[in-house]
């Protein structure tokens, strides 16, 4: 095919071009005098990125659901009670991970489309007078779904019920997108990847674990090696991994924390804020289609789920603008797979990029047979962002 690929799944996100270059790297020694200096280079700028002075931010070699095994191994008991909530594919998996590990999973059902359920947390709190429940798992941005969850309201049901057990936030589309606070919302254990807000290929887990989760650590006889907190905080410490770490990815990492920081981290948080609400004005005032999400403030700025109109298929719509258009779409995961296509608008991205996925979406909307105005969806973007002050990174005045 001509032309290149227009990637907007939620994850893997595009590369830049910066990150690519700075990861065609040689092989150097990871046991060297200099190699102290990346790790501690890296750490340092992760712990910018998550909002922390007191927890170790933690690179695994896996994917964000490496860190959900490391998050529930590493400072629980086996069988402990875990509270958990469930409204989408992420939220199941994690919920679904714990069950096989063994862990005692209270899981509150909710409906796909809304978020974490604060007065339910806070009710099944309230009623644990004994504190048998050690762990509160949230899925702050619900990828399925396109649903951000308020993880501040979560820490404030744990204070006001007085219950100790551990905050773990599965953040893995939101970090590096949308604001994310561990020190101030009190969060233990913070799940992420490289593959979404990060701009990387997919193979490391970000992870970050307060003082806290450690000290829980210290307590867990729960089995577990290679993905064992202390052994890396211990070795972290001395600028080393305990086992040989990915080169490129790291070089790469360093390349998207230094990108991330030229913009600004909130300056990020706002482009993803004002890019979001152009699909979304595409989607309801030009489509005059529906979100997943049922309520504006569940409405996540790293992706959109799109509901189609009864009687339509969304999977033809992806199959269509992937073979046609050369655009890749997010598809409807387990419960929304038909009924919902996603645009992923998380990373490196600015508006006319957006545009692509938009007219794509679009066309084979309309290849399918969906009644859509044709030009509605770009119509409505296009008076948002000339309507609305553009961030600085995307040429807007400061
Ligand atoms: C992508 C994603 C995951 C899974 O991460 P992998 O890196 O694919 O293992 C978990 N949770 C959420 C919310 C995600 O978006």
């Amino acid at each position: 095919m001509a032309g290149h690929n227009f990637l907007f799944v939620p994850g893997p996100s595009n590369v830049p071009n910066r990150v690519l270059r700075a990861m065609a790297v040689p092989m150097e020694d990871h046991r060297s005098v200099k190699f102290p200096q990346l790790t501690r280079e890296i750490l340092a700028g992760l712990k910018r990125i998550f909002k922390t002075e007191t927890a170790s931010p933690i690179l695994f070699p896996s994917s964000g659901t490496g860190c959900w095994e490391a998050a529930l191994t590493n400072c629980l008991n086996p069988g402990d009670r875990v509270l958990a909530s469930r409204f989408g594919q992420f939220s199941h998996l994690w919920c679904d991970m714990g069950q096989r590990l063994g862990f005692d999973m209270n899981i509150l059902e909710v409906e796909w489309g809304e978020g974490t359920p604060t007065e339910r947390y806070r009710a099944a709190l309230e009623a644990d007078t004994e504190h048998h429940i050690k762990a509160v798992l949230v899925c702050q941005n619900e990828t399925a779904t396109g649903v951000t969850s308020d993880i501040a309201a979560i820490r404030q049901v744990l204070n006001d019920t007085g219950h100790p057990a551990l905050l773990f936030v599965d953040s893995v589309s939101a970090l590096g997108s949308i604001d994310f606070r561990m020190d101030e919302w009190g969060v233990d254990v913070c799940v992420a990847g490289s593959q979404k807000g990060l701009m990387l290929p997919a193979g490391l887990g970000v992870t970050c674990v307060s003082q806290k989760a450690q000290e829980a650590a210290k307590n867990s006889r729960h089995p577990r090696c290679y993905f064992d907190y202390q052994d890396m905080i211990k070795s972290n410490g001395t600028g080393y991994f305990p086992y040989t770490p990915s080169i490129p990815m790291l070089y790469g990492l360093k390349e998207s924390l230094t990108m991330i920081e030229e913009e600004g981290l909130e300056n990020v948080f706002a482009r993803h804020r004002y890019l979001a609400e152009g699909v979304r004005a595409a989607v309801q005032q030009g489509w005059k289609l529906s979100l997943c999400a049922k309520s504006p403030h569940w409405y996540s700025d790293s992706v959109s789920a799109i509901v189609v109109p009864e009687g339509f298929n969304a999977a033809q719509v992806i199959e269509r603008a992937f073979r046609r258009y050369n655009l890749a779409l997010g598809t409807g995961l387990s419960k929304v797979a038909g009924k919902v296509f996603r645009i992923g608008h998380l990373g490196d991205l600015n508006e006319l990029m957006l545009m692509a996925a938009i007219a794509g979406a679009e066309m084979s909307m309309l290849d399918c047979g969906i009644p859509v105005t044709p030009g509605s969806g770009v119509a409505a973007a296009s008076e948002y962002w000339r309507t609305h002050q553009a961030p600085a990174a995307l040429g807007g005045m400061a």
